[in-house]
């Protein structure tokens, strides 16, 4: 990712008096008559009521939904442990496609199926190939939600291993596979792209940097699903122990204002701000293809606050990382996939389109 310029009803009452003048003799067999009347009625209403004619009035009942507290941080951690154990995972080399083959293979010890999307793309260096990873979690409507998380590694650091950019995002998304596996979506489809390809190797254009998200924003689109899409959110460098997450000012407005209320509802607002400009990352070709996007990131990495110094340098480490901010971020996403059932979003603003 680069930073981009910074930037009544009424009632009818009464009886109406009887026109006719009544005898004495008439009042009494009236009495009769509605004595006999009261009588029928309750006796009907008591068949009915033992012959069961009227079942209870059909108010469906909640299915009760997890509590996004009872997500571990703690396991997301422990997948980003597992998945540094692949090595660097530069787009284009075998470290990216072993990462992509244990990605699949992860999910699948996991109950959740993935399928491995092979595709090649122009890079600066020629043609390159690339794969995305994408687990489906069928829901119980109609809707589509994306978290999306990058896998590979910036090249060309010595000793980059990645930790916080970009096995944060990739362990919180294996812990989400395993916590919808156990319970799964009430709502909209949600879909777990692993995308390859977001580091650019020269500068960020066309045909460097973002090709995995590009792949994914065009297929959907291509596969006239992109009507169904409620929100792609994606989760960037979201696992440092001194968390303070943004959301940079290119994204949908709505998802922004959503993923705050989720964040106030986990009692976590504070680590969640506006990002003071917009950003270019893996939101960006989502949001060029007219769907609902927005990025979680926190790009102040560093050894003292104001400061990003373990960003692209062999700092980006496990030890920077802590489960409590996976476990923060985790549960924003679950309480925020919640909200977002029964839901619809705009597309995107085009106001908010960048220049590269
Ligand atoms: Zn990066």
């Amino acid at each position: 990712m680069r930073h981009l310029h910074g930037a009544a009803r009424t009632r009818h009452g009464g009886q109406a008096a009887s026109p006719y003048p009544r005898r004495v003799q008439d009042r009494q067999i009236g009495y009769l008559a509605l004595g006999l009347g009261k009588a029928i009625v309750l006796l009907a209403a008591l068949v009915s009521l033992l012959s069961g004619c009227h079942p209870p009035s059909p108010t469906p009942r909640p299915v009760p939904r997890p509590d996004p507290a009872a997500f571990q941080g703690s396991n997301a951690l422990a997948e980003v442990a597992a998945f540094l154990e692949v090595g660097p995972r530069d787009a284009g080399t075998p470290g990216a496609e072993r990462a992509a083959h244990y990605l699949a293979g992860r999910l699948a010890t996991l109950g959740v199926s993935a399928e491995v999307d092979t595709f090649s793309d122009v890079t600066p260096g020629g043609t390159g190939v690339f794969r995305n990873v994408i687990a489906r979690l069928p829901g119980t409507s109609t809707g589509l939600v994306v978290l999306a998380a990058h896998y590979d590694t910036k090249s060309g650091i010595p000793g980059f291993q990645g930790a916080n950019d970009s096995g944060s995002g990739v362990g919180l998304l294996l812990a989400l596979a395993a916590w919808y596996r156990a319970a799964p979506p009430l709502g909209p489809t949600v879909w777990l792209a692993f995308l390859d390809g977001e580091e650019c190797r020269v500068e960020y254009g066309p045909h460097d940097g973002l090709h995995g998200s590009r792949r994914l924003a065009q297929r959907l689109v291509e596969q006239g699903l992109g009507a169904q899409v409620r929100g792609v959110i994606v989760a960037d460098m979201i696992g440092d122990r001194d968390l303070g997450v943004t959301l940079p000012r290119n994204g949908t407005p709505e998802l922004m204002t959503a993923v705050f209320q989720a964040a106030s509802r986990e009692g976590c607002r504070s680590r969640f701000a506006l990002h003071a400009g917009e950003v270019l990352d893996d939101h960006e070709p989502f949001l060029e293809a007219g769907l609902p996007a927005v990025d979680l990131i926190d790009f102040e990495f560093g050894s003292a606050p104001g400061l990003n110094d373990y960003w692209h340098t062999s700092a980006d480490t496990l030890d920077k990382l802590s489960a409590d901010s996976l476990g923060t971020v985790g549960r924003v996403l679950i309480r925020l996939l919640d909200d977002l059932d029964g839901q619809t979003t705009s597309g995107s603003t085009a106001s908010f389109k960048t220049a590269n």
